[in-house]
């Protein structure tokens, strides 16, 4: 799986990070910052939290 994220729809406020701060971070410029797309298995359910909680619909995992 993969992760496929939309700028256009992200508004930095960093709920992603608070769940998978490994693969999610807020960078200096408030711009999101995604370390690693691809989902591995052990971090799948807080990957999947993290979309889920994105309360813009930014994030999506797609089968690669
Ligand atoms: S939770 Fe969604 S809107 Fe918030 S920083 Fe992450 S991707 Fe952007």
């Amino acid at each position: 799986m993969q992760i496929i994220f939309d700028q256009d729809k992200c508004t930095g406020i960093g709920l992603c990070e608070s769940f998978a701060a490994e693969v999610f971070e807020i960078g200096d410029d408030g711009a999101l910052i995604i370390h690693g797309e691809a989902v591995t298995e052990e971090r799948r359910g807080a990957l999947m939290q993290a979309v889920d909680g994105c309360p813009t619909n930014a994030l999506r995992l797609v089968e690669s």
